[in-house]
C-alpha cells in the first residue's frame, strides 16, 4: 500500500513517514500545496494524510481539485486544534476522516486501515482467502493457523491482492502500489515475488491471468 504524506512542518512530516514506511506502507512525502496536488493527480495512492495548513496551495482546495477530477483515494486530514470549522469544510470539500493536531500514531495507524480497508469494501481487519488470513494491525500472515514468514515486499504484495480479492491485478499496479516514488522500481521483481510467495503458499492461490495479471483465488 502505498501512502502520500502532506505536511509542511519537518519534524512531523518526517515522523508521519518513518512510523508508515515501519508499518509497511511505501510512503512519499510533498510540503507545498502545489506539490501535493501534482502528485495526487500523477500518481497512485491507497491513501492520503493531508494537512490542511499547507503552503502555495491549502489542503482543502487542493482536496477539491482532486475529487473535483474524480480522484477517489480516501484522504484523511490533519487539523489545528480548536479549528472546528475546519473539519467541516475538510469533510464537505472530500475527506474521509480527519485528525487534530497532535495526535497519537497508532491512532493514525488505525484510521489509515480502517480507511484503507473500507476503499475496498472490506469492514474486518483481519483478510483471509480460504486458510489463509493476514491480520492488516499486526502485519501477520497465517495458513491454517500456522504462521507464514514472508519478507517486507512479500507481505505487500499479498497485503495488495488480499485488498483486492477476485479483481485482476497487473504488474504495473503492483509496482506503483508497492514501491514509494524514489524507489529503482522494475516490474519483473514482481514475478520473483510472486513465485516466492507461491512456495510458500497453497501454489494455486495466486492465478496468472495471462496478459493481464494476478488474481487471488479461494480454494473451490
Ligand atoms: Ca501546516
Amino acid at each position: 500500500m502505498r501512502v502520500l504524506v502532506a505536511e509542511d512542518e519537518p519534524t512531523l512530516s518526517a515522523q508521519l513517514c518513518a512510523a508508515l514506511a515501519d508499518a509497511g506502507y511505501a510512503v512519499d512525502a510533498a510540503r507545498n500545496g502545489r506539490e501535493v496536488c501534482y502528485q495526487g493527480e500523477t500518481q497512485s495512492y491507497d491513501a492520503v494524510v493531508l494537512d490542511l495548513g499547507l503552503p502555495e496551495l491549502d489542503g482543502i482546495s487542493v482536496l477539491k481539485r482532486w475529487r473535483s477530477q474524480g480522484q477517489t483515494m480516501p484522504v484523511l486530514i490533519l487539523t489545528a486544534r480548536d479549528q472546528w470549522h475546519e473539519k467541516v469544510a475538510g469533510i464537505d470539500a472530500g475527506a474521509d476522516d480527519y485528525l487534530t493536531k497532535p495526535f497519537h500514531m497508532e491512532e493514525l495507524l488505525a484510521r489509515l486501515r480502517a480507511l484503507i480497508r473500507r476503499s475496498q469494501g472490506l469492514a474486518s481487519p483481519t483478510l483471509s482467502c480460504g486458510d489463509l488470513t493476514l491480520d492488516t494491525r499486526s502485519s501477520r500472515v497465517s495458513l491454517a493457523g500456522l504462521p507464514v514468514n514472508l519478507t517486507s515486499h512479500e507481505y505487500k504484495v499479498l497485503e495488495y491482492l488480499m485488498h483486492r480479492p477476485n479483481a485482476v491485478v497487473s504488474r504495473a499496479e503492483l509496482t506503483e502500489h508497492i514501491y514509494a516514488q524514489d524507489f529503482d522500481r522494475d516490474s519483473n521483481t514482481i514475478e520473483v515475488f510472486v513465485g516466492r510467495l507461491r512456495k510458500k503458499l497453497p501454489a494455486e492461490l495466486i492465478e496468472t491471468v495471462r496478459g493481464l495479471g494476478y488474481r487471488l483465488v479461494p480454494p473451490a
